[in-house]
């Protein structure tokens, strides 16, 4: 007797699993599957921007609002179920997956700021971008070179950005600038970050942005900034109310912000990789060679078996890691790991998943080469793989200068 074929779509385990996450999963799958799928697989291929049609059903079932607190609007829900939805518009459209987190540059608003913006944010209607990168420095962060010097009233900010996702289109961009001038000894010192408001399609006075030419991470664009002469008021200067005094603590903000977004970034992961499994499950029960499909090729099979333990298996971890930043328990270290493991396997799995494709998997007529193309900068981005493996082994390692 022939026992039922197993659902590759997860459920959640039975330590973690309650009738509200299983609801909310289940509602943000059949969103993605009807309403983000079939915008992805046509836009995609012509570099098409996220409709606003989209984003406002996006908006209306609260997907803007899962992590901000329910007093200012929000479903004030947990990193956990966060992750769940995450990985549910990731199998459908990773830049729908990551379109969500721009609601949470608000949260790192001052307090006055925060409570006017953040109800917005949580319907949508206010979404940020986040300017720290530069041409000169990436994984180093604290080479930054972008100025910004006290005027009469305000800020005044000049340098380089580069690859802000989404500058055109936010509401206003959080961007990292010194306040006091590079010194090698003490790098961290006078890293503060701003806020610069702006117009939906332009940038800030002052702010001119030339479109980076990526090859995936499409339906919103990446630029290059130039900010010259960018003036902003004093409010704009953030994290000032609560420590003057303090001027590396935008540094610290930053490198102790990035817990939640390794961890949405190892959902948007294990969503491509989910999509290209399902897709190659299907694809080679349909594909016949030498009078078989290839789904009865032990080669094949075996391939499938192998993709469906590496995305169990980093799933698995990301619910734990999850699971501990919501109980008061984050630990920068398996943060970081989760993000490592997961980038990884989802490069791993959606080649893997093209291979199984054969010709088929090198044409935009399938998704999975979008796929492919995403999960590759998952390596890249919110930090490199490298940079995770550095953070992990300098909690398991003394400190070395050859870092
Ligand atoms: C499509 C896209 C969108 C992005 N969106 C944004 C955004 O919205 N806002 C923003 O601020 N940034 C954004 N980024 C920037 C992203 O965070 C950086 O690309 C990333 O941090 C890596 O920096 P880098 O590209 O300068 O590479 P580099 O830092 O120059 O690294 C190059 C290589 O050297 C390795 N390396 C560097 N240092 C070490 C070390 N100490 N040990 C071992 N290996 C090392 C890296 O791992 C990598 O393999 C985006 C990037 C991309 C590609």
């Amino acid at each position: 007797m022939n026992r039922p074929l197993a659902d590759p779509r997860p459920r959640i385990p039975f330590a973690y699993r309650t009738d509200e996450r299983e609801a909310i999963q289940q509602m943000a799958r059949d969103f993605a599957m009807r309403e983000v799928l079939p915008v992805a697989n046509e836009l995609d291929p012509k570099h098409g921007l996220i409709p606003d049609s989209l984003r406002t059903k996006m908006a209306d079932l609260g997907f803007f609002g899962v992590l901000i607190p329910e007093e200012h609007g929000g479903l004030g829900l947990g990193v956990f179920e966060y992750a769940l939805i995450t990985e549910e518009l990731a199998r459908a459209w990773m830049s729908v997956a990551s379109i969500i987190t721009r609601s949470g540059v608000a949260s790192a608003l001052d307090p006055t700021q925060r409570a006017e913006i953040l109800p917005r944010a949580a319907r949508g209607e206010w979404l940020g971008a986040f300017a720290m990168s530069e041409p000169g420095a990436g994984s180093d962060i604290a080479s930054i070179r972008t100025r910004a010097d006290k005027v009469e009233g305000g800020w005044v900010i000049n340098g380089q950005k580069m690859w802000c996702t989404f500058a055109d289109q936010s509401d206003g961009i959080i961007v990292v600038a010194r306040t006091e001038p590079y010194d090698p000894e003490n790098r961290h010192k006078g890293v503060r970050r701003f806020i610069a408001y702006k117009n939906r399609g332009e940038f800030p006075k002052g702010c001119t942005g030339t479109a980076v030419r990526k090859i995936g991470y499409h339906g919103w664009h990446t630029f290059e900034l130039s900010f010259d002469d960018c003036f902003v008021p004093d409010d704009a200067l953030l994290g000032h109310e609560q420590d003057p005094k303090s001027p590396d603590q935008g540094f610290k903000r930053v490198a102790t912000g990035m817990l939640t977004p390794r961890v949405h970034t190892a959902a948007r992961s294990i969503g491509l990789a989910r999509g290209a499994l399902e897709d190659s499950i299907k694809y080679v029960q349909e594909r016949e060679q030498f009078g078989h499909s290839i789904g009865d090729f032990q080669a094949t099979r075996f391939k499938i078996a192998k993709m469906a333990t590496e995305i169990e298996t980093c799933r698995a971890l990301m619910y734990e890691v999850a699971a501990d930043i919501d109980g008061g328990e984050a630990s920068d270290m398996r943060a970081a790991m989760v993000k490592y493991a997961a980038a990884e396997m989802s490069e791993r799995v959606t080649s893997e998943a093209l291979q199984i494709h054969g010709g088929a998997g090198y044409t935009t007529d399938f998704p999975i080469e979008r796929y492919w193309r995403d999960a590759r900068l998952t390596k890249i981005f919110e930090g490199t793989s490298e940079i995770m493996q550095r953070l992990v082994s300098d909690r398991l390692l003394p400190p070395t200068p050859f870092r």
